[in-house]
């Protein structure tokens, strides 16, 4: 097995920081404290992969490292196809990743080609190499559940129970954000493995062998209103129904299983991680009946707990689809969180943004947070989440910070971090770059873009014109990609990466693209008759 572990420091190996910022998140993806299966090149979710095998993936670093500064290294599905002269302000990477024409978007013909060697699945931040770790994902989930507990709960998770599963690459930061809010949760996971790394990781605190040892811990901690993590090694498929047969009554009922591939990201009850990993390839087609099988019964358990009171969403994984592919004729009852939770944040270009420190100094991400802590104190939420995250995190890799800032703050901070590096403050020079869940970088009618007002869900155009208009503005790296979240078929997405390394250069680009990238998903909320985004398009 190869590993990873992206350079750090001020000196290239490239011939620009364009470039080597770029070799660096790369490498920093398949960095084995950061990736979940790097041996695969499987950074997240399930199968999501940084380049297509490790041939394409030496190849794309060696490319990088001989890159000009207007040259565009060009990467087909997590393969490096070709270098081509452009100029400066261009994209030094452009990447389409499992793009397949419309009618031939489903698993079986994606499952073709890629067994043929010619795709590859990229998840989201996969592919476009800006995975960061479980943090990447945690402020989103921080979000979510602080817009669930003011929406039902004044305000607070405290005494409240919180059932989920799913302690992988993104599903891992769901302790931690219900403990944020003063929350109990519990989460099931199949696979011991993953739990112990949680616990070491710190995003959980503590494991139970049995569901009593689980209901007596939570029992407790919500009786003192005290925040507590539990994770249940067990198959959500067989604890869910189980709790709902015992009258267990959690308030918040969700999950976080790679249910968008059935085959590689769930695993059936009476399975263990192990014989999973033999299943799937000796038997696929056993394999998936057993994966419907289970995900019948655990769509059920949680529609029951949906009809018992608790609030039930789908946390952005495809499991209500999945679910009525199995035969679960109501499983769209509940709802999805996008337009439950997150798409008000939209209206106002409030977006996942996250930054990478290439010195791998961690004090550069600090000195990044007291600014940000300085120049927005009007943003309580972004205060707020900098100082638990300066308490609860450790960083894996390379340091970086994820942080949903609005409009203006995108903008701001863009130019304060390129002249950070410019006069010193910073030990080199900084990646920023975003999650795919923003305004305009995805249509998927199972959670970004569920339930548009005006009914434009499957429209693909966003995300498209995304990722042009990124490119046209000086990203250092743009990918049009397609299946991250909720699988092949569901979802066409786009990712952009800038590298703020102090030059004047590089203050236009960030100053360009870090107003257009947000400012298109106000305008496609503004479009799709949002009034929150009309009124923001006016004062933008
Ligand atoms: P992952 O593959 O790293 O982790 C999934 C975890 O679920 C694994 O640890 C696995 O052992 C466990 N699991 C699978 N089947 C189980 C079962 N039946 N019972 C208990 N545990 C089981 O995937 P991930 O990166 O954590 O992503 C999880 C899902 O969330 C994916 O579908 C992904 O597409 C989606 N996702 C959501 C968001 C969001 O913002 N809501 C963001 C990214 C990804």
């Amino acid at each position: 097995m190869e590993t990873m572990k992206a350079p750090t420091g001020p000196q290239l190996s490239c011939k620009g920081w364009e470039q080597e910022g770029l070799l660096r998140l790369l490498m920093n993806c398949l960095d084995g404290r950061v990736a979940e299966n790097p041996a695969e090149l499987v950074v997240y979710g399930a199968t999501g992969k940084a380049a297509r095998d490790w041939d394409s993936c030496r190849a794309i670093l060696d490319a990088l490292q001989k890159l000009e500064n207007d040259e565009t290294l060009v990467i087909q599905s997590g393969r490096p196809v070709g270098i081509f002269p452009t100029y400066e302000t261009a994209p030094r990477v452009v990447h389409s990743c499992a793009m397949l024409v419309p009618a031939w978007g489903n698993w079986t013909d994606f499952r073709r080609v890629e067994e043929k060697g010619l795709t590859m699945f990229g998840q989201a931040t996969a592919a476009s190499w800006s995975y960061i770790g479980t943090q990447g994902i945690l402020q989103g989930t921080c979000e979510t559940l602080g817009e669930l507990a003011a929406q039902y709960f004044d305000g607070t998770l405290a005494g409240r129970l919180v059932l989920t599963s799913g302690l992988g690459g993104m599903s891992g930061a769901q302790p931690l954000a219900v403990t944020m809010h003063g929350g109990v949760v519990i989460v099931v996971e199949a696979d011991e493995k993953k739990i112990r790394r949680r616990l070491a990781a710190n995003y959980c605190e503590m494991m139970a062998a049995s569901i009593d040892e689980a209901l007596e811990l939570a029992h407790e901690a919500r009786v003192r209103k005290e925040p507590r993590s539990i994770a249940l090694l067990g198959n959500a498929a067989s604890v869910y129904p189980e709790l709902a047969a015992r009258g267990v009554h959690p308030d918040v009922v969700t999950d976080q299983t790679a249910a968008h591939d059935l085959l590689h990201g769930y695993i059936p009850e009476m399975v263990s991680p192990e014989q999973a990993v033999r299943l799937r390839r000796t038997k696929p087609k056993k394999y998936l009946e057993l994966a419907r099988s289970s995900i019948r019964k655990h769509v059920t358990a949680m529609l029951d707990f949906q009809r018992g009171g608790s609030v039930v969403f789908d946390y952005g994984n495809n499991i209500r689809l999945q679910g009525k592919l199995a035969g679960v004729a109501d499983s769209f009852d509940f709802p999805g969180y996008i337009p439950a939770f997150i798409r008000k944040m939209f209206c106002e270009g409030r977006g996942p943004c996250r930054w990478v420190a290439l010195s791998g100094d961690p004090a550069d991400i600090y000195k990044i947070d007291e600014v940000i802590l300085e120049r927005f104190p009007q943003d309580h939420r972004t205060c707020r989440w900098l100082d638990f995250v300066q308490d609860h995190i450790m960083f894996a890799g390379l340091p970086a910070r994820t942080c949903w800032l609005d409009f203006q703050e995108r903008g701001i901070l863009g130019g304060l971090i390129n002249d950070m590096v410019r006069t010193g403050q910073l030990a080199a020079p900084v990646a920023i770059t975003r999650d795919h869940m923003d305004g305009s970088a995805a249509a998927s009618p199972y959670r970004e873009t569920e339930a548009m007002q005006d009914g434009s869900d499957i429209i693909a155009d966003w995300p498209v014109l995304n990722a042009m208009l990124n490119g046209a503005s000086g990203a250092a790296m743009v990918t049009l990609q397609h299946g991250g979240g909720v699988g092949i078929g569901y979802s066409i997405h786009a990712g952009m990466t800038l590298i703020a390394d102090g030059t004047e250069c590089s203050a236009g680009k960030l100053a360009r693209v870090l107003r257009a990238d947000p400012r298109l998903g106000i305008l496609r909320h503004a479009d799709a008759g949002y009034a929150k985004a009309r009124r923001m398009l006016q004062r933008i």
